[in-house]
């Protein structure tokens, strides 16, 4: 299987199988619930992991939960930890009701302090990172590499953080941060006094914690390259470890369409995505566009994504086809070369139309949607509907007939006649 990977601009070959395959795929920071771009990268996680496993691999997924940040700080003031808490629950739920199960590891800045600081005072020690006021700063000119994740040109390097006489250089970046007790209601001790992390190196800390000093995979949206995922790579290897091998950057969730442009603060969240949509319908968007692309949200999107996943589930009440065991080295093909989902999405169809029910079945599975070839049993009322119009039309009472036709569609129900008679009792598409 080969991924595109962003260090090097190319697609790179993974170890063979089995392995393994260590995934670190940055998560939410938590201070509100989640919108469905976050949902990307959580999905991607977790379609290559179930991928690889399907393949013979060992891989495991880690997703961070960034529970200490300025954002929660200006949400919640005077009770961050507790927003923080309560908006991890929100991320967990939502998360999990996409039906994919969950990440091997969801590790906590909050529960990584010890770590972090550790990961710190090696840098100080190796001349890496220098202490000032209770801060402390990554000395970006110490590490000859940098700038090469993103492409950034060195003379061009801008944090995005508060300008600070403290640092030596303006492209330095904040690893520790002194308390303001006036909006930061939640400190640690350290070295340096009492203060907090900042974000870059909660990663390189928690992904070294749980996989050591090289793994696999790193992955996160694309607007993490610069400048977290640049920091992560200055903050490790500036140690010395090899740290992530691919750099697996998902494109970025747009929201489009007219409603959606003209809706209050433009967003959707996950919870309301599954609420309206329900969740095979959301797995089926994200399945329309490479994982590595933009993917446009919107109501008529979300539409098309429904329409595709009735299709997909209607062609369980067709009859089955025979089985063709060199189609799913097609679908293999199509996800071993860079993980591409739309063209194994128009696999799925194709073997929807054709009736290759098990190789549906199988295919469905790998992302979460095996649901789709349950059958859905009709409910007594429905049955009782059907078996009164079997009889009208048994009688040549078409008048009758038609009447219980729509009052069955208005349950969102048909009758399809089967060829040999009789009839079978499918889900309105
Ligand atoms: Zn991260």
């Amino acid at each position: 299987m080969r991924l595109y990977d962003t260090y090097s601009r190319s697609l790179v070959e993974l170890p063979a199988a089995p392995g393994p395959i260590r995934m670190y795929f940055c998560g939410p920071t938590v201070y509100a619930r989640a919108h469905i771009g976050n949902a990307r990268p959580f999905v991607v996680g977790m379609w290559l992991r179930s991928w690889l496993r399907a393949t013979g691999y060992d891989a495991q997924l880690v997703h961070n939960i960034t529970d200490i940040n300025d954002k929660i700080y200006d949400a919640a003031p005077g009770a961050s930890a507790e927003l923080a808490a309560r908006a991890t629950e929100w991320y967990l739920e939502d998360t999990r009701d996409l039906g994919l199960g969950m990440p091997d590891r969801l590790p906590k800045a909050t529960e990584s302090v010890a770590q972090i600081v550790h990961f710190i005072e090696e840098l100080v020690e190796a001349g890496h990172a220098y202490a000032a006021g209770g801060d402390v700063y990554f000395r970006v000119a110490s590490f000859a590499d940098y700038g090469r994740l993103s492409g950034q040109k060195p003379d061009q390097v801008e944090q995005g953080e508060e300008p600070s006489a403290l640092k030596e250089d303006p492209r330095d970046f904040a690893l520790w941060k002194a308390n303001k007790p006036a909006t930061e209601d939640t400190w640690w001790d350290s070295p340096w006094g009492r203060g907090r992390p900042g974000w870059h190196i909660e990663c390189s800390a928690m992904a070294e914690e749980i996989f050591g000093p090289v793994f696999e995979i790193h992955g996160g949206g694309l607007d993490l390259v610069f400048p977290h995922h640049e920091n992560e790579v200055a903050q490790s290897r500036a140690l010395g470890h090899p740290f992530a091998q691919i750099w697996a950057h998902n494109g970025m969730l747009r929201f489009t369409g007219e409603k959606m442009s003209k809706s209050v603060g433009n967003v959707a969240t996950i919870r309301e995505t599954i609420d309206e949509w329900g969740r095979e319908a959301v797995l089926v968007f994200f399945l329309t566009a490479s994982w590595r692309k933009p993917i446009d949200f919107s109501p008529e999107t979300m539409e098309q994504a429904a329409a595709r996943r009735d299709t997909l589930r209607n062609a369980f009440t067709l009859a089955a086809a025979g089985h063709d065991e060199a189609g799913w080295s097609a679908f293999a093909a199509t996800l071993d070369d860079d993980f591409d989902t739309p063209a194994a999405l128009a696999v799925l169809h194709e073997w929807a139309s054709t009736g290759q029910l098990e190789l549906l079945r199988r295919g469905l599975a790998i992302f979460g949607l095996e649901s789709l070839a349950e059958r859905d049993e009709a409910p007594a009322e429905v049955t009782a509907l059907a078996e009164r119009r079997a009889e009208a039309r048994a009688e040549r009472d078409f008048e009758t007939s038609d009447r219980l036709r729509d009052e069955l569609a208005a349950l969102g129900w048909q009758m399809r006649d089967e060829p040999a008679g009789g009839y079978t009792l499918v889900r309105d598409a």
